[in-house]
């Protein structure tokens, strides 16, 4: 999380403090106006973008955190912008695709970074198809590859990448890769 140290507001000492409605939480409070500095959750909107052959589109991330570790296309939402319009910039920006198909696969909280950088996410995972653009690496990311569930990695750049793919996995009617196996 970050530890900012002055509110945006008047300039003040913010500090951790007591919320005046929920007593036992603590939240960063300027301690001269009482400005509350919420962390919350920020947006981000991704796609298990999928091919004829059922197999799913991972880009391999450029840059930290998580550099060299395979991710599922997507990113942060800009203010005022819908998921799925955020979904459909990210793609093109990343890999030059337009998409088609979109559905909602589901909502899985994550985080993003380390330390002081540390974001907590909230993330819309869609499953969506190519309807044009050959996908091609651009802006943050090194490589695009097709993947079949036998072949995914072993480990996704982050935990929200691993229980979409199981969504996506279990949806089309394939065995979980990442999530516990079923009792027997
Ligand atoms: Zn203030």
């Amino acid at each position: 999380m970050h530890h900012f140290r002055f509110c945006p507001e008047c300039g003040g000492r913010l500090a951790q403090q007591p919320l005046r409605l929920e007593p036992d939480k603590k939240e960063l409070t300027c301690t001269a106006c009482g400005f509350v500095f919420w962390q919350n959750a920020k947006p981000t909107a991704t796609a298990v973008l999928e091919n004829k052959h059922g197999e799913a589109l991972l880009v391999l991330r450029a840059f930290d955190p998580k550099k060299g570790f395979w991710d599922l296309p997507g990113g942060f939402l800009e203010t005022e912008e819908k998921p799925e319009e955020g979904l459909r910039r990210e793609l093109h920006e990343e890999l030059g695709v337009e998409i088609t198909d979109v559905s909602f696969l589901g909502i899985f909280a994550d985080r993003y970074g380390e330390g002081e950088k540390m974001e907590i996410t909230f993330n819309v995972y869609y499953r969506a198809r190519i309807a044009s653009g050959d996908p091609t690496p651009a802006s943050d990311i090194a490589d695009a590859r097709w993947f079949n569930a036998a072949s995914l990695p072993e480990h996704m750049a982050f935990e929200s990448n691993e229980k979409a793919l199981d969504a996506w996995l279990e949806a089309t009617g394939r065995a979980k890769k990442y999530g516990p196996a079923p009792a027997v």
